[in-house]
């Protein structure tokens, strides 16, 4: 059962902020609430406040510029980034990722801020972002700072997001010349979360001969997503062949740290780390090379 909530419903960012700073003792920010009723439903989550983002307009958008790169409003949903046809052109990997993730109903209505704010570490677009080198931009009533994805992970449903703070921009720069990204989840139920997942960027040198950067993120194999920065050295520099990829797999499973839980056991996990990194890495390799 929910517990009673007093509700409170912003319709621009600074109406927002204002709200945060009123209720900082007790309070939550609720956008499409796709994740948060289920933790009120189960009781984990009871707040007094309940701060409604959804309607503000300011906080939802898709931007790309040539040489800014993409720029997502937080309030922006799924849906919107799965039918955004300049996201399909320049990052296809993120629609690709979005028409694999939940059902079109939470699609609809859940965000891509509230995915990332929630902190889940088998969430789908972060370990592509991070891949991407995103980074977010945080704002509060008096100030705004901007932070690599990878670093606003701090631990099982942890955020590095501050009490009076919101998400309101996702950032992803442009893909440097001759690379590409590549990402898969692992799932027994279509359409859900990652048993785990893998994404990878890699980009090729000037003669397109080997591998100039790399960057691996796992998801669900550890409490936030992990860079398995090990394995992503032993790429760099290289040509990729089958000896390389079974390093760059062990390497990633030895790095990753999974739970066992109801879908599968810690090695069942590193086992999938190992073999979905190699497949992936091989995939971005062969895109990025198809680009040169
Ligand atoms: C049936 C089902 C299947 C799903 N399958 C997948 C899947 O396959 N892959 C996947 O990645 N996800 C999946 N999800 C999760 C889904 O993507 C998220 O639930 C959704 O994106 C959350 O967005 P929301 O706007 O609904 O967030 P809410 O539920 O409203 O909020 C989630 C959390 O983020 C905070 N928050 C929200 N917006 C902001 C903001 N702008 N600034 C600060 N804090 C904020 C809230 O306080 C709350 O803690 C699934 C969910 C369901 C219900």
């Amino acid at each position: 059962m929910i517990h009673n909530f007093n509700y409170h419903r912003a319709t621009t960012a600074q109406e927002a902020f204002s709200l945060l700073e009123k209720f900082k003792e007790d309070y939550k920010v609720i956008c499409g609430g796709q994740s948060l009723l289920i933790l009120m439903r189960q009781g984990l989550v009871a707040p007094e406040n309940l701060i409604d983002i959804k309607g503000i307009k300011e906080m939802s958008y898709i931007n790309y510029d040539p040489k800014e790169g993409l720029k997502i409003g937080s309030t922006t949903t799924h849906r919107e980034i799965e039918k955004s046809p300049q996201i399909n052109k320049y990052y296809p990997v993120l629609t690709e990722m979005e028409e694999n993730l939940a059902s079109v109903q939470t699609r609809n209505w859940g965000t891509i801020g509230g995915n990332l704010a929630h902190g889940d570490p088998s969430s789908d677009p972060a370990p592509i972002l991070i891949a991407m080198n995103a980074t977010v931009k945080l704002a509060s009533k008096e100030k705004e700072r901007s932070l690599p994805l990878e670093d606003f992970f701090i631990d099982i449903f942890e955020t590095a997001l501050g009490e009076d703070e919101l998400l309101t921009e996702i950032q992803v720069p442009i893909l440097p010349k001759n690379s590409a990204v590549a990402y898969e989840k692992f799932n027994i139920i279509k359409n859900y979360q990652g048993i785990v997942s893998v994404a990878v960027s890699i980009t090729m040198d000037k003669d397109g001969a080997g591998c100039k950067d790399a960057r691996i993120v796992l998801g669900a194999a550890a409490a936030t997503p992990l860079r398995a920065k090990e394995a992503e050295k032993i790429l760099s520099g290289k040509k990729i062949d089958t000896k390389l990829l079974t390093k760059v797999g062990d390497k990633a499973s030895e790095e990753c740290d999974p739970v066992s839980d109801i879908h599968a056991t810690e090695t069942y996990r590193r086992a999938l780390i190992k073999a979905l990194t190699i497949k992936i890495t091989n995939t971005a390799w062969e895109q990025a090379k198809a680009t040169g």
